[in-house]
C-alpha cells in the first residue's frame, strides 16, 4: 500500500495488487486484505497480534535486548542511526514483538516479526528475543507460534547475525524434544537466514496467502542463472505444490486455522522420549503378560455378517476391493472422523497427491490420520496417481508419523493402494529407501498405531503404512505381496490366470485373519462397502474406537515392544503364515 498524497495518507491508500483506491478504515476492517482483488497487504507486528490473539490475553514479553553494534558498522549511515530511525518510524524497540497470549483459549508464546523494522532483518537482538520466547514456551509448556517477515540476516552485524539461525534453531529443537508444538506462519516476504532456519524447521509451516518464501531472492537467482523465473516462483501456492508448506491460509482464516491446529495437538500426551529406549531383558515376562491382555480380541464388530458365511471367491473380492465406488480415504475422513485439517508436503520438494494426511478427531479424540487416496472418477484417479505413492508421499507420511509421536497423537492409517509408484523418477528419488524408512520408523514409533486395509493393500507400498499395533481389514479388502496379475505373469503361463493366482495368494480378509496378519475383520454391509458407504463408515468407526481405546493407556515403551513382538512372530515356525505372505 502506498499513500496517494501526504494529506490524505490517513484516509486512503492504493492497493499494491490492483491499484484500487481504498478507504483505509474499510481496508483495516477487512484485515488489510484488498476487498477488490484479495491482495494481502503487509501487517506490522502489533496489528498482526491484534488480529490473531484473544482480546485481553496479550502479555508482551520484555523487548529490551542488549544494545548491539558489534562491528561498529557504517555504510552510508552508521548502524546506530539506522536503528534509531527504525525505532522512531515503527515505535518498536526491535524487528520482532514477542508475547504470550491465548488463541481460542489455547495458551501460546508468540514471536511476530515486523518487516518495517530494517526489513525484518535477523540480528543478535531479534535472535535473542525469539529465543527467549521459545524458552518461555518451554517453561510454560505451551506451543510456540512464529510469524515471519524478513529479508534475511542483518548485514550490519556480520557473522554474528548468521549465528542467530543456530541460536533460534537450538531453542526450537528443545521444544521438539519436549513434545511441544512449533508453528511458523510465513508472511510476505520471508527470505534468507530466516527462511533457512526457524521459518521452516518448525513442526508445521503455514503460508499466508500471497506470501513468498525462499532462501535466495528472485533477483539474485535471475542474476546468477541469467534465466527468467517460472510463473509464481516462490509464492505460497508454489511452495505448497513443492512440498514446502503444510497449507496456504487466507488471512481471514488464519486465526481459526491456528485454533484448530492448537486444539488438535494439545490433546496428546507429550511424548517425553521421542527415541524409544530398549527395555532390559528382565522386563520381558511382564511385557508378554501385558501383551496377552492387549491381544485379546476387542470390539463389537464381528467377523462377517451373522448368517452370511462369507465364501466369496478371492477374485471377486479383488474386483470388489478395486471397485471405483468404494469409499476412499477422503470419504472416510469425512464420514468416520471430524475436523480433518490436511497437512501437506514432504519439505523436500514435493507434495504427493496419492497420500493424504493430517489431524482429525475420532469420537472427540485427536488423532493423526494418514492414508492412500484413490478416487472415484478417471480424472480423480489420474490426479491421485491411482493411490500409488511416490517417495515424496512416503516421506510426507513419515513426517506426519514423527510429528504425531512427538505430540503424543495416535496414528490411524488407511491403506488402499495397488502398490508404490513404479515409475522411473520414483526410483531416482529413492523409492525403496523411502518405504524402508517408514517401515523402520513405524516399528519404533512411541505412539499407538492402528492400520486399516480399506481397499487394496498392495505389497511394500501398503506395508509402509501398515506396521501397526492392530491391523484391521475391511471384509472385501485384499492385502498381498503382489497383484494377482503380476503373480500370474510370473508363475503361470500368462496374466489370464489372475483369478487362480488370487486364490493361491490367500489375500482375502478371512484368510489373513487366520494367518494372523490381520487382527480383526470389519464386516461390510450385505453387498459391499460401495453400496452403503454410511453403514460401512459406521462399522469402521466402531472398530477403530474399540481397537484404539485400549492402546491409549499402554506406555510407549511397552507399545513398541509389543508391536515388535507382533511382527517377530511371522517367523520360520509359522509355515502357514510364510506361505501366505510369499
Ligand atoms: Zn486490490
Amino acid at each position: 500500500m502506498t499513500a496517494t498524497a501526504p494529506r490524505e495518507e490517513q484516509l486512503w491508500s492504493r492497493c499494491a495488487g490492483c491499484a484500487s483506491l481504498l478507504y483505509r478504515k474499510r481496508l483495516r476492517r477487512n484485515l488489510d486484505v484488498c476487498p477488490e482483488c484479495g491482495e494481502h497487504a503487509r501487517l506490522g507486528a502489533p496489528e498482526r497480534l491484534r488480529q490473531l490473539v484473544d482480546p485481553g490475553s496479550l502479555c508482551l514479553l520484555p523487548d529490551r535486548p542488549p544494545e548491539a553494534d558489534p562491528l561498529d558498522f557504517v555504510d552510508v549511515l552508521p548502524y546506530p542511526h539506522r536503528l534509531t530511525g527504525a525505532r522512531a518510524s515503527t515505535g518498536l524497540a526491535e524487528g520482532v514483538v514477542c508475547a504470550t497470549a491465548t488463541i481460542g483459549g489455547h495458551p501460546v508464546a508468540l514471536a511476530v516479526m515486523d518487516f518495517r523494522f530494517l526489513g525484518g532483518s535477523l540480528g543478535c537482538a531479534v535472535g535473542e528475543l525469539i529465543t527467549r520466547a521459545a524458552e518461555r514456551a518451554l517453561d510454560d509448556r505451551t506451543p510456540l507460534v512464529l510469524i515471519t517477515a524478513s529479508g534475511g540476516a542483518r548485514m550490519q552485524e556480520g557473522a554474528l547475525s548468521l549465528m542467530q539461525m543456530a541460536t533460534v534453531s537450538q531453542a526450537i529443537a528443545a521444544l521438539r524434544e519436549a513434545g511441544l508444538l512449533t508453528v511458523s506462519v510465513l508472511t510476505d516476504p520471508t527470505y534468507g537466514g530466516v527462511a533457512a532456519s526457524f521459518a521452516t524447521n518448525t513442526d508445521l509451516v503455514l503460508a499466508e496467502s500471497g506470501a513468498r518464501m525462499g532462501f535466495a531472492g528472485p533477483r539474485v537467482i535471475r542474476q546468477i542463472t541469467g534465466r527468467a523465473l517460472p510463473e509464481g516462483f516462490q509464492t505460497a501456492d508454489f511452495l505448497l505444490r513443492h512440498g514446502q508448506v503444510d497449507m496456504v491460509v487466507q488471512r481471514r482464516s488464519l486465526r481459526a486455522r491456528l485454533m484448530a491446529l492448537l486444539a488438535a495437538t494439545r490433546a496428546g500426551r507429550p511424548a517425553r522420549s521421542p527415541v524409544p529406549r530398549q527395555e532390559p531383558a528382565s522386563h520381558r515376562e511382564r511385557v508378554a503378560d501385558d501383551g496377552a491382555v492387549l491381544a485379546r480380541p476387542t470390539g463389537p464388530v464381528a467377523e462377517g455378517d451373522a448368517g452370511t458365511p462369507a465364501v466369496r471367491d478371492a477374485w471377486d473380492t479383488v474386483r470388489m476391493a478395486r471397485h471405483p465406488g468404494r469409499p476412499t480415504t477422503l470419504d472416510y475422513l469425512d464420514s468416520v472422523f471430524d475436523g480433518f485439517v490436511e497437512l501437506h508436503g514432504d519439505r523436500l520438494g514435493a507434495d504427493c497427491p496419492a497420500i493424504v494426511g493430517g489431524v482429525a478427531r475420532l469420537a472427540g479424540r485427536h488423532v493423526m490420520v494418514i492414508g492412500h487416496q484413490k478416487g472415484h472418477t478417471t480424472a480423480e484417479l489420474v490426479a491421485r496417481n491411482f493411490g500409488m505413492a511416490s517417495p515424496s508421499g512416503h516421506r510426507k507420511a513419515l513426517r506426519l508419523m514423527r510429528l504425531a509421536a512427538r505430540l503424543g497423537l495416535p496414528v490411524v492409517t488407511l491403506v488402499d493402494t495397488p502398490g508404490a509408484d513404479p515409475g522411473v523418477s520414483a526410483e531416482e528419488q529413492g523409492q525403496a529407501a523411502a518405504i524402508a524408512e517408514n517401515i523402520l520408523t513405524l516399528t519404533v514409533l512411541p505412539t499407538p498405531v492402528l492400520a486399516v486395509i480399506t481397499g487394496e493393500g498392495g505389497s511394500g507400498g501398503a506395508l509402509a503404512l501398515a506396521v501397526a499395533d492392530r491391523v484391521l481389514m475391511l471384509e472385501n479388502a485384499v492385502y498381498s505381496v503382489i497383484s494377482p496379475e503380476g503373480c500370474a505373469a510370473i508363475l503361470w503361463p500368462d496374466r489370464s490366470a489372475a483369478p487362480q493366482a488370487a486364490r493361491a495368494l490367500r489375500l482375502t480378509a478371512p484368510d489373513l485373519r487366520r494367518l494372523g496378519v490381520v487382527d480383526e475383520v470389519v464386516s461390510e454391509p450385505s453387498s459391499a462397502a460401495h453400496d452403503d458407504p454410511a453403514e460401512t463408515a459406521h462399522r469402521l468407526r466402531a472398530a477403530l474406537l474399540a481397537n484404539l481405546l485400549p492402546l491409549l493407556d499402554v506406555p510407549p515403551a511397552i507399545l513398541v515392544r509389543l508391536r515388535r513382538q507382533r511382527f517377530r512372530r511371522f517367523g520360520a515356525n509359522r509355515v502357514g503364515a510364510r506361505a501366505g505372505l510369499r
